[in-house]
């Protein structure tokens, strides 16, 4: 268990929800063009006043999203596979901001999970199933943008899929109706469909499945779905997750026994004083672990980088997820720390 995904348990209850971009018809006689910029209620949110008298809130985290392509690769919206990636060609360990300043978190829904991520007999499910009565509103766990809305029938039925601005992919199954259309972008906590029973199921409940690059992993490794809350604000996540055999129990498990620890290290210590070890190992580690970029130039190649900055061949292509026949190309970043 990582000190780091102990870190600021904050039982993040945060039901704050940004409400979502409104597009206001422009029914005035008066040309629309923006006059100010306001600050919302919500941090990170702002709210554009225009000539005609409407309004619109404008995100301006937005833009730096899509310049991040870890956001915009692979963006498919027909198809609920956008990915070709295989586990082996994942770093051993990523690490994933999950709520920050501007990003916050809501359950997907709140209620006693049915049925595990893992092997049902011989079933593989890639999912956590919440039951719930059909029409409850379904919301987004955290801000993103749709990438898929429609019926599925494969088995999900009605299907929401939103892409995080982390890369991370979460799926809202079995709904009795979507709320989103694709390329919308959502808030946290925005509602995105409605519980129903659609699909491979047999009985209204939320198939809810997290994934990365397309690979599924355990949702309860992140989210106390019957309290509600996020268990992590970063996330360390391992490639070993990626494999339904691996289940959250265990790191669960210490998870609660670090915190127990955590109790029991000094005579008296107030939960702050945790929360400041906590801080301190987490700086500490985050020093450590900075990691540092290098720019391919004309004439390098794996051999040169790696010896330039101490590493091994093998190491250099770890960090990397590439293999060490791949091509390299001048201007590209590598990872070398
Ligand atoms: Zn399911």
């Amino acid at each position: 268990m990582k000190i780091r995904n102990i870190l600021i348990l904050l039982a993040t209850m945060s039901v704050a929800w940004v409400a979502t971009a409104q597009r206001v018809s422009n029914t005035s006689a008066y040309p629309r063009l923006p006059i100010d910029t306001l600050e919302s209620a919500t941090e990170g949110v702002k709210i554009i006043t225009f000539t005609n008298n409407t309004w619109e809130y404008y995100f301006p985290e937005r833009e730096e999203w899509d310049k991040n392509e870890i956001f915009t690769e692979n963006w498919v919206t027909d198809k609920v596979a956008a990915y070709k990636d295989d586990v082996k060609t994942l770093p051993d360990e990523m690490e994933l901001t999950l709520i920050d300043d501007f990003d916050d978190f809501h359950p997907p829904y709140i209620g006693k999970v049915y049925s595990r991520y893992g092997y049902r007999g011989r079933r593989a499910h890639g999912g956590t199933d919440i039951p719930l009565d059909r029409g409850d509103p379904i919301y987004s766990t955290f801000a993103g943008k749709v990438r898929y809305a429609k019926y599925n029938s494969g088995g999900y039925g009605y299907l929401v899929i939103v892409r995080h601005f982390n890369g991370l992919e979460t799926y809202y199954g079995h709904l009795s109706a979507v709320n989103v259309a694709v390329d919308d972008y959502v808030a946290a906590g925005q509602v995105i469909g409605y519980g129903g029973n659609t699909g491979r199921s047999t009985g209204p409940h939320l198939h809810y499945e997290m994934r990365y690059r397309g690979m599924t992993f355990d949702p309860e490794r992140l989210i106390d779905f019957q309290e509600g809350f996020l268990r992590f604000q970063t996330f360390a996540i391992e490639k070993s997750y990626f494999n339904v055999n691996s289940r959250a129990d265990e790191m669960l498990e210490e998870y609660d026994d670090e915190l127990e620890l955590f109790a029991q290290s000094g005579d008296e210590l107030t939960s702050e004083d945790i929360l400041n070890n906590i801080e301190k190992a987490e700086a500490e580690r985050a020093a450590e672990a900075e990691p540092k970029y290098y720019t391919i130039k004309r004439g390098d190649n794996l051999g040169s980088i790696a010896r330039r900055h101490g590493i091994s061949i093998n190491e250099l292509c770890r960090l990397n997820g590439i293999k060490s026949t791949s091509t390299i190309y001048a201007g590209k970043r590598l990872r070398v720390k």
